[in-house]
Protein backbone atom coordinates (compact mmCIF):
# COMPACT_ATOMS: atom_id res chain seq x y z
CA UNK A 1 0.00 0.00 0.00
CA UNK A 2 1.05 3.80 -0.73
CA UNK A 3 1.57 5.77 2.26
CA UNK A 4 1.35 9.52 1.85
CA UNK A 5 4.39 11.51 1.79
CA UNK A 6 4.67 13.83 4.87
CA UNK A 7 4.52 16.82 3.79
CA UNK A 8 1.20 15.99 2.07
CA UNK A 9 0.07 14.24 4.94
CA UNK A 10 0.67 16.92 7.11
CA UNK A 11 -1.54 19.68 5.40
CA UNK A 12 -4.80 16.98 5.16
CA UNK A 13 -6.87 17.11 8.24
CA UNK A 14 -6.35 14.16 11.16
CA UNK A 15 -9.46 13.29 11.68
CA UNK A 16 -9.88 13.04 7.67
CA UNK A 17 -7.16 10.45 7.29
CA UNK A 18 -8.54 8.38 10.25
CA UNK A 19 -11.96 8.29 8.92
CA UNK A 20 -13.43 5.48 6.67
CA UNK A 21 -15.05 5.89 3.04
CA UNK A 22 -18.44 6.08 2.50
CA UNK A 23 -18.44 2.12 1.48
CA UNK A 24 -20.35 0.64 -1.44
CA UNK A 25 -19.80 -2.92 -1.65
CA UNK A 26 -19.21 -4.48 -5.17
CA UNK A 27 -22.21 -5.32 -6.63
CA UNK A 28 -21.41 -6.40 -10.19
CA UNK A 29 -22.66 -10.10 -11.62
CA UNK A 30 -25.19 -10.02 -8.43
CA UNK A 31 -28.87 -9.29 -7.48
CA UNK A 32 -28.70 -5.66 -6.09
CA UNK A 33 -30.58 -5.82 -2.94
CA UNK A 34 -28.40 -4.13 -0.81
CA UNK A 35 -29.22 0.30 -1.33
CA UNK A 36 -32.83 0.51 -2.03
CA UNK A 37 -32.87 1.22 -5.63
CA UNK A 38 -36.16 1.02 -7.46
CA UNK A 39 -35.22 -2.20 -8.95
CA UNK A 40 -37.25 -1.29 -12.42
CA UNK A 41 -35.81 0.58 -15.74
CA UNK A 42 -37.78 2.89 -17.33
CA UNK A 43 -40.32 1.24 -20.03
CA UNK A 44 -38.32 1.43 -23.61
CA UNK A 45 -40.61 3.87 -25.19
CA UNK A 46 -39.81 6.29 -22.10
CA UNK A 47 -36.35 5.48 -22.29
CA UNK A 48 -35.95 6.55 -25.78
CA UNK A 49 -38.39 9.38 -25.20
CA UNK A 50 -35.47 10.75 -22.47
CA UNK A 51 -32.72 10.16 -25.01
CA UNK A 52 -34.18 12.65 -27.42
CA UNK A 53 -34.80 15.00 -24.53
CA UNK A 54 -31.03 14.69 -23.11
CA UNK A 55 -30.00 15.05 -26.52
CA UNK A 56 -31.24 19.01 -26.74
CA UNK A 57 -29.94 19.99 -23.54
CA UNK A 58 -27.54 23.07 -23.79
CA UNK A 59 -24.92 21.51 -22.57
CA UNK A 60 -22.21 24.17 -23.27
CA UNK A 61 -24.63 26.71 -21.07
CA UNK A 62 -23.86 26.49 -16.93
CA UNK A 63 -27.67 25.43 -15.20
CA UNK A 64 -30.59 28.32 -15.03
CA UNK A 65 -34.13 28.07 -15.92
CA UNK A 66 -34.53 24.35 -16.60
CA UNK A 67 -33.24 24.25 -12.95
CA UNK A 68 -35.91 26.60 -11.29
CA UNK A 69 -38.16 24.52 -13.38
CA UNK A 70 -37.37 21.61 -11.95
CA UNK A 71 -37.95 23.69 -8.40
CA UNK A 72 -41.25 24.37 -9.51
CA UNK A 73 -42.34 20.85 -10.91
CA UNK A 74 -41.06 19.39 -7.32
CA UNK A 75 -42.76 22.01 -5.76
CA UNK A 76 -46.05 20.95 -7.37
CA UNK A 77 -45.19 17.01 -6.69
CA UNK A 78 -44.87 17.86 -3.07
CA UNK A 79 -47.78 20.16 -2.29
CA UNK A 80 -45.68 22.79 -0.80
CA UNK A 81 -47.13 25.39 1.05
CA UNK A 82 -47.30 29.09 -0.10
CA UNK A 83 -44.71 30.78 2.63
CA UNK A 84 -42.62 27.84 1.80
CA UNK A 85 -39.55 27.29 -0.73
CA UNK A 86 -37.40 24.40 -1.86
CA UNK A 87 -33.80 23.93 -2.50
CA UNK A 88 -32.21 21.54 -4.25
CA UNK A 89 -28.74 19.17 -3.64
CA UNK A 90 -26.61 16.19 -5.63
CA UNK A 91 -28.74 13.68 -3.96
CA UNK A 92 -30.13 14.69 -0.47
CA UNK A 93 -26.58 13.22 1.00
CA UNK A 94 -25.85 17.10 -0.26
CA UNK A 95 -28.16 18.84 1.27
CA UNK A 96 -27.17 17.16 5.11
CA UNK A 97 -23.75 18.51 4.60
CA UNK A 98 -25.17 21.47 3.33
CA UNK A 99 -27.05 22.40 6.32
CA UNK A 100 -24.41 21.14 8.73
CA UNK A 101 -22.81 23.43 7.12
CA UNK A 102 -25.03 26.49 7.70
CA UNK A 103 -25.52 25.47 10.89
CA UNK A 104 -21.73 25.48 12.05
CA UNK A 105 -21.92 27.56 15.04
CA UNK A 106 -19.13 27.25 17.67
CA UNK A 107 -20.27 24.21 20.12
CA UNK A 108 -22.95 23.47 18.11
CA UNK A 109 -24.92 19.98 18.16
CA UNK A 110 -26.52 17.66 15.66
CA UNK A 111 -28.35 15.01 17.23
CA UNK A 112 -30.25 12.09 15.76
CA UNK A 113 -31.44 8.29 16.76
CA UNK A 114 -29.72 5.81 16.56
CA UNK A 115 -28.98 2.96 14.89
CA UNK A 116 -30.34 5.84 11.72
CA UNK A 117 -28.67 6.68 8.15
CA UNK A 118 -25.04 7.26 8.65
CA UNK A 119 -24.24 10.47 7.01
CA UNK A 120 -25.59 12.72 10.01
CA UNK A 121 -23.11 11.70 11.84
CA UNK A 122 -20.40 12.02 8.80
CA UNK A 123 -21.79 15.56 7.94
CA UNK A 124 -21.72 16.72 11.61
CA UNK A 125 -17.62 15.14 11.98
CA UNK A 126 -16.87 16.90 8.72
CA UNK A 127 -18.34 20.22 9.53
CA UNK A 128 -16.98 20.06 12.91
CA UNK A 129 -20.34 19.37 15.13
CA UNK A 130 -20.81 17.85 18.18
CA UNK A 131 -22.65 14.13 17.04
CA UNK A 132 -25.15 13.41 19.91
CA UNK A 133 -26.68 9.68 18.88
CA UNK A 134 -29.93 8.36 21.11
CA UNK A 135 -30.46 5.12 20.88
CA UNK A 136 -34.15 3.60 19.91
CA UNK A 137 -35.95 0.70 21.30
CA UNK A 138 -35.13 -2.74 21.30
CA UNK A 139 -38.29 -2.76 18.56
CA UNK A 140 -36.77 0.32 17.12
CA UNK A 141 -39.29 2.73 18.54
CA UNK A 142 -38.24 6.36 19.14
CA UNK A 143 -37.38 6.25 22.95
CA UNK A 144 -39.10 9.77 23.42
CA UNK A 145 -38.06 10.28 27.16
CA UNK A 146 -34.20 9.88 26.33
CA UNK A 147 -34.33 11.95 23.50
CA UNK A 148 -36.04 14.80 25.41
CA UNK A 149 -33.44 14.49 27.86
CA UNK A 150 -30.96 14.40 25.59
CA UNK A 151 -32.34 18.02 23.50
CA UNK A 152 -32.51 19.32 27.06
CA UNK A 153 -29.05 18.50 27.98
CA UNK A 154 -27.26 19.25 24.38
CA UNK A 155 -29.79 21.51 23.39
CA UNK A 156 -28.94 20.98 19.36
CA UNK A 157 -28.91 22.94 16.67
CA UNK A 158 -30.37 20.37 14.24
CA UNK A 159 -32.61 17.12 14.95
CA UNK A 160 -32.76 14.90 11.93
CA UNK A 161 -35.68 12.29 12.32
CA UNK A 162 -35.46 9.61 9.10
CA UNK A 163 -39.40 9.03 8.39
CA UNK A 164 -39.45 6.17 7.93
CA UNK A 165 -36.07 5.52 9.42
CA UNK A 166 -32.86 3.73 7.52
CA UNK A 167 -32.01 0.91 8.43
CA UNK A 168 -34.94 -0.06 10.34
CA UNK A 169 -37.30 0.53 7.75
CA UNK A 170 -39.96 1.78 10.14
CA UNK A 171 -42.35 4.87 10.86
CA UNK A 172 -42.16 6.57 14.31
CA UNK A 173 -44.83 7.81 16.67
CA UNK A 174 -46.07 11.20 15.52
CA UNK A 175 -46.88 12.34 18.78
CA UNK A 176 -43.59 11.72 19.93
CA UNK A 177 -42.21 13.46 16.99
CA UNK A 178 -44.22 16.33 17.89
CA UNK A 179 -43.56 16.65 21.45
CA UNK A 180 -39.86 16.15 20.40
CA UNK A 181 -39.96 19.13 17.69
CA UNK A 182 -41.98 21.33 20.58
CA UNK A 183 -39.02 20.50 22.91
CA UNK A 184 -36.08 21.44 20.07
CA UNK A 185 -34.29 24.38 20.47
CA UNK A 186 -33.21 24.37 16.89
CA UNK A 187 -34.11 22.98 13.78
CA UNK A 188 -35.78 19.49 13.00
CA UNK A 189 -34.92 17.69 9.78
CA UNK A 190 -37.70 15.03 8.82
CA UNK A 191 -35.63 13.07 5.95
CA UNK A 192 -38.30 11.34 4.14
CA UNK A 193 -36.15 9.78 1.63
CA UNK A 194 -38.50 6.64 1.70
CA UNK A 195 -41.92 8.63 1.65
CA UNK A 196 -42.90 7.04 -2.08
CA UNK A 197 -43.70 3.85 0.20
CA UNK A 198 -44.85 5.26 3.59
CA UNK A 199 -48.39 5.56 4.65
CA UNK A 200 -48.01 8.86 6.34
CA UNK A 201 -45.34 12.28 5.61
CA UNK A 202 -44.77 15.61 7.56
CA UNK A 203 -45.61 17.73 4.61
CA UNK A 204 -48.57 19.16 7.10
CA UNK A 205 -45.69 20.22 9.78
CA UNK A 206 -44.22 22.79 7.86
CA UNK A 207 -47.29 24.58 8.48
CA UNK A 208 -47.55 24.04 12.10
CA UNK A 209 -43.84 24.46 12.68
CA UNK A 210 -41.06 27.50 11.53
CA UNK A 211 -38.10 25.19 12.16
CA UNK A 212 -39.18 22.26 10.88
CA UNK A 213 -37.66 20.99 7.19
CA UNK A 214 -39.02 18.39 4.89
CA UNK A 215 -36.48 16.56 3.17
CA UNK A 216 -36.52 14.08 -0.05
CA UNK A 217 -34.77 12.83 -2.53
CA UNK A 218 -35.60 11.47 -6.24
CA UNK A 219 -33.44 8.01 -5.50
CA UNK A 220 -35.83 5.87 -4.00
CA UNK A 221 -38.59 7.26 -6.70
CA UNK A 222 -36.28 5.78 -9.50
CA UNK A 223 -33.70 8.12 -10.17
CA UNK A 224 -30.67 7.26 -7.33
CA UNK A 225 -28.34 7.35 -10.59
CA UNK A 226 -29.34 11.11 -11.60
CA UNK A 227 -28.78 12.76 -7.51
CA UNK A 228 -31.61 14.95 -7.05
CA UNK A 229 -32.57 15.62 -3.41
CA UNK A 230 -34.88 18.60 -1.89
CA UNK A 231 -35.45 19.98 1.47
CA UNK A 232 -38.16 22.31 1.94
CA UNK A 233 -39.08 24.74 4.16
CA UNK A 234 -40.18 27.97 5.52
CA UNK A 235 -39.08 30.65 2.64
CA UNK A 236 -36.85 33.03 5.14
CA UNK A 237 -35.25 29.45 6.20
CA UNK A 238 -34.14 28.63 3.07
CA UNK A 239 -33.01 30.98 1.56
CA UNK A 240 -30.37 30.90 4.19
CA UNK A 241 -29.52 27.44 3.89
CA UNK A 242 -29.25 28.05 -0.03
CA UNK A 243 -26.22 30.68 0.42
CA UNK A 244 -23.76 27.69 1.06
CA UNK A 245 -24.87 25.75 -1.76
CA UNK A 246 -21.91 25.57 -4.84
CA UNK A 247 -23.59 27.96 -7.55
CA UNK A 248 -24.60 25.31 -10.13
CA UNK A 249 -24.45 21.87 -8.28
CA UNK A 250 -27.86 20.61 -10.44
CA UNK A 251 -26.67 19.30 -13.87
CA UNK A 252 -28.46 20.02 -16.69
CA UNK A 253 -29.05 16.59 -17.86
CA UNK A 254 -29.90 15.48 -14.04
CA UNK A 255 -32.42 18.59 -14.10
CA UNK A 256 -33.46 17.50 -17.73
CA UNK A 257 -33.99 13.66 -16.38
CA UNK A 258 -35.79 14.71 -13.09
CA UNK A 259 -38.20 16.95 -14.91
CA UNK A 260 -39.05 13.91 -17.34
CA UNK A 261 -39.70 11.95 -15.20
CA UNK A 262 -41.91 14.18 -13.00
CA UNK A 263 -44.00 14.58 -16.15
CA UNK A 264 -44.52 10.85 -15.97
CA UNK A 265 -44.92 10.82 -12.23
CA UNK A 266 -47.75 8.17 -12.85
CA UNK A 267 -45.27 5.52 -14.26
CA UNK A 268 -43.03 6.10 -11.16
CA UNK A 269 -46.07 5.61 -9.02
CA UNK A 270 -46.80 2.70 -10.33
CA UNK A 271 -43.31 0.78 -9.45
CA UNK A 272 -43.95 1.96 -6.01
CA UNK A 273 -47.53 0.66 -5.68
CA UNK A 274 -45.61 -3.10 -7.07
CA UNK A 275 -42.51 -2.73 -4.16
CA UNK A 276 -45.10 -1.72 -1.81
CA UNK A 277 -47.40 -5.14 -2.88
CA UNK A 278 -44.09 -6.87 -3.00
CA UNK A 279 -42.99 -5.73 0.60
CA UNK A 280 -45.98 -7.10 1.86
CA UNK A 281 -45.18 -10.70 -0.08
CA UNK A 282 -41.64 -10.85 1.83
CA UNK A 283 -43.01 -9.85 5.29
CA UNK A 284 -45.45 -12.84 5.18
CA UNK A 285 -42.88 -15.11 3.53
CA UNK A 286 -40.03 -14.10 6.36
CA UNK A 287 -42.65 -14.24 8.99
CA UNK A 288 -42.88 -17.85 8.22
CA UNK A 289 -39.21 -18.68 8.06
CA UNK A 290 -38.28 -20.15 11.61
CA UNK A 291 -35.52 -18.23 13.21
CA UNK A 292 -36.36 -15.45 11.19
CA UNK A 293 -38.01 -12.01 12.44
CA UNK A 294 -38.51 -9.49 9.80
CA UNK A 295 -39.61 -5.98 11.39
CA UNK A 296 -42.50 -3.63 10.27
CA UNK A 297 -41.68 -1.58 7.32
CA UNK A 298 -42.84 1.18 5.91
CA UNK A 299 -39.83 1.34 2.99
CA UNK A 300 -38.79 -0.11 0.03
CA UNK A 301 -36.35 -2.28 2.73
CA UNK A 302 -37.12 -4.90 5.31
CA UNK A 303 -35.05 -5.10 8.48
CA UNK A 304 -34.68 -8.90 9.21
CA UNK A 305 -32.87 -10.74 12.08
CA UNK A 306 -31.32 -13.91 11.37
CA UNK A 307 -29.40 -16.43 13.66
CA UNK A 308 -26.70 -15.87 12.15
CA UNK A 309 -26.20 -12.24 10.02
CA UNK A 310 -22.60 -13.31 8.94
CA UNK A 311 -23.12 -16.46 7.49
CA UNK A 312 -26.91 -15.73 6.13
CA UNK A 313 -25.31 -12.97 4.23
CA UNK A 314 -22.38 -15.05 2.80
CA UNK A 315 -24.71 -17.52 1.74
CA UNK A 316 -27.14 -15.20 -0.11
CA UNK A 317 -23.89 -14.01 -2.39
CA UNK A 318 -23.51 -17.50 -2.84
CA UNK A 319 -27.17 -18.02 -4.29
CA UNK A 320 -25.93 -14.58 -6.09
CA UNK A 321 -27.96 -12.08 -4.20
CA UNK A 322 -26.32 -9.35 -2.35
CA UNK A 323 -28.36 -7.27 0.75
CA UNK A 324 -26.52 -5.28 3.84
CA UNK A 325 -24.86 -6.89 6.27
CA UNK A 326 -26.14 -4.26 9.12
CA UNK A 327 -25.09 -6.37 12.52
CA UNK A 328 -22.07 -4.09 12.89
CA UNK A 329 -23.20 -0.75 12.59
CA UNK A 330 -24.88 -0.82 16.02
CA UNK A 331 -25.25 -3.40 18.93
CA UNK A 332 -29.15 -2.83 18.60
CA UNK A 333 -29.14 -4.19 15.13
CA UNK A 334 -27.21 -7.42 16.40
CA UNK A 335 -27.94 -10.24 13.82
CA UNK A 336 -29.47 -7.86 10.79
CA UNK A 337 -29.52 -7.56 7.45
CA UNK A 338 -31.45 -4.95 5.38
CA UNK A 339 -32.82 -6.75 2.53
CA UNK A 340 -34.19 -4.03 -0.24
CA UNK A 341 -37.51 -4.87 -2.01
CA UNK A 342 -36.32 -5.69 -5.53
CA UNK A 343 -39.07 -7.20 -8.73
CA UNK A 344 -41.23 -10.15 -8.10
CA UNK A 345 -38.20 -12.55 -9.43
CA UNK A 346 -35.87 -11.03 -7.60
CA UNK A 347 -37.67 -10.97 -4.31
CA UNK A 348 -38.86 -14.88 -4.75
CA UNK A 349 -34.97 -15.90 -5.83
CA UNK A 350 -33.95 -13.98 -2.22
CA UNK A 351 -36.31 -15.91 -0.34
CA UNK A 352 -35.23 -19.63 -2.09
CA UNK A 353 -31.26 -17.97 -1.12
CA UNK A 354 -32.50 -17.38 2.79
CA UNK A 355 -34.53 -20.55 2.53
CA UNK A 356 -30.74 -22.26 1.82
CA UNK A 357 -29.60 -21.32 5.44
CA UNK A 358 -32.47 -23.10 7.49
N1 LIG B 1 -31.68 9.89 3.84
C1 LIG B 1 -31.83 8.59 4.13
C2 LIG B 1 -32.61 8.22 5.34
C3 LIG B 1 -31.23 7.62 3.31
O1 LIG B 1 -31.37 6.34 3.63
C4 LIG B 1 -30.48 8.03 2.17
C5 LIG B 1 -29.80 7.07 1.23
N2 LIG B 1 -29.85 5.79 1.41
C6 LIG B 1 -30.36 9.38 1.92
C7 LIG B 1 -30.97 10.30 2.77
C8 LIG B 1 -29.52 9.90 0.78
O2 LIG B 1 -30.15 9.76 -0.43
P1 LIG B 1 -29.65 10.46 -1.74
O3 LIG B 1 -28.35 11.13 -1.47
O4 LIG B 1 -29.56 9.38 -2.74
O5 LIG B 1 -30.70 11.47 -2.08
Amino acid sequence: MNTLPDRIARVLRQDVQSMHAYAVQPSAGFIKLDAMENPFALPAHLQQALGERLGRVAMHRYPAGRVDELKAALARHAGLPEDCALMLGNGSDELISLLAMACDVPGATLLAPLPGFVMYAMSAQLQGLRFVGVPLTADFELDEAAMLAAIEQHQPAIVYLAYPNNPTGNLWSDESIERIIQAAPGLVVMDEAYQPFASRDSMARLARWPQVLVMRTMSKFGLAGVRIGYMMGRRELIEQVDKVRPPYNISVLNAEAALFALEHADEYARQAGVIRAERQRLMAALSDMPGVRPFPSEANMILVRVPDAGAWFARLKQHGVLVKNVSALHPLLHNCLRLTVGTPEENTQMLQALKANL
